[in-house]
C-alpha cells in the first residue's frame, strides 16, 4: 500500500528512508462493502480497531505460518513485539496491509480485513517482507528487483495463491496456476506501491522469479496449507534445536 510521506513520522534511523514510506502489499479484489450506514465514524472506528486487535491476537497465537515466521524472526535477531510492530489502521482503497520499512512496522488495514482467514493471510504476507528485511539488506526503494523478489516470496509462501483461494478467484484449472498466480500477484503488489509501468514491473518479476520462487526460507518448502505449515514449523524448531546443540 502506498502512504503519503507525511502520514507517519520517520523512524529513528530513517534519514535516507524519508521517501521510502511504504513497502507494500497485497492488493485484493475489491470486496463488497459491509458498512453499517447508521453508525457514526467513531463507533465504527472503535469496532473495526477492536476486531482487528482481536483477530491479530488469534493469528499470532494460533496460525502455524505466523508462528513459524515469528520464531524465524526471533532466531535472526529480529524478535517481533505485537504492540511495537503491528498497527491496526484505516487505509485508503482496498489495500489490506503493508510493511513500513522505515519503522519496521506492519500496518493492518482494519477497514478492509474482513475475517480471521483474511487476517491470517495478511499477517503472513507482511511478515515475509519483515523477515526479508531482517535477513538481508533490502533496497526496497532503489532496486525494484529487491521488492519484486520479496513480493514473489510473499505470494508464493503466504497462502495468497493456495488452491482454495484460487478456486474462489475462478482461476482453477491452469496447470501452472500456482506459478502464474504468484507472478501476477507480485506484479500487482509492485504496481500498488510504485509508479512504474506494468511492463517494468513484469520485467523485474521475471528477472528474479526463478531464484526467488525457489527460495522457501524460512519454511523449507511451499506451505500449501496449514498442515504443511505445521510440518514446516516442526522442522524449523528441530533445525533450531539441532544447530543450538552443536
Ligand atoms: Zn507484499
Amino acid at each position: 500500500m502506498a502512504r503519503a510521506a507525511d502520514e507517519r513520522p520517520p523512524g529513528p534511523a530513517a534519514e535516507e528512508q524519508l521517501q521510502q514510506q511504504h513497502v507494500a502489499c497485497q492488493v485484493l479484489p475489491e470486496r463488497l462493502a459491509e458498512g453499517k450506514p447508521g453508525q457514526g465514524f467513531l463507533s465504527s472506528f472503535f469496532t473495526n480497531n477492536q476486531k482487528c486487535q482481536l483477530m491479530l491476537l488469534k493469528t499470532l497465537e494460533t496460525n502455524p505460518y505466523v508462528k513459524l515466521l515469528l520464531d524465524a524472526m526471533k532466531h535472526s535477531g529480529c524478535a517481533v513485539n505485537r504492540e511495537r510492530h503491528f498497527s491496526c489502521e484505516d487505509c485508503n482503497g482496498n489495500v489490506s496491509g503493508g510493511f513500513d520499512a522505515s519503522t519496521s512496522q506492519i500496518v493492518l488495514c482494519q477497514n478492509n480485513i474482513r475475517n480471521q482467514a483474511h487476517m491470517n493471510r495478511v499477517v503472513t504476507h507482511e511478515l515475509i517482507h519483515a523477515f526479508d528485511h531482517c535477513r538481508a539488506h533490502v533496497n526496497w526503494f532503489t532496486d525494484v528487483r529487491h521488492l519484486a523478489c520479496s513480493e514473489v516470496r510473499a505470494a508464493n509462501l503466504s497462502g495468497d495463491c493456495s488452491l482454495i483461494n484460487e478456486i474462489f478467484r475462478l482461476h482453477f484449472g491452469l496447470k501452472q496456476h500456482h506459478q502464474t498466480c504468484v507472478r501476477d500477484r507480485a506484479i500487482l503488489s509492485i504496481l500498488a506501491v510504485r509508479n512504474i509501468s506494468k511492463e517494468v514491473a513484469q520485467k523485474a518479476v521475471d528477472e528474479v522469479f526463478e531464484s526467488c520462487f525457489n527460495d522457501h526460507e524460512p519454511f523449507g518448502r511451499i506451505p500449501h496449507n496449514k498442515t504443511y505449515a505445521r510440518y514446516a514449523h516442526r522442522d524449523f524448531q528441530n533445525r533450531d534445536r539441532y544447530y543450538s546443540n552443536i
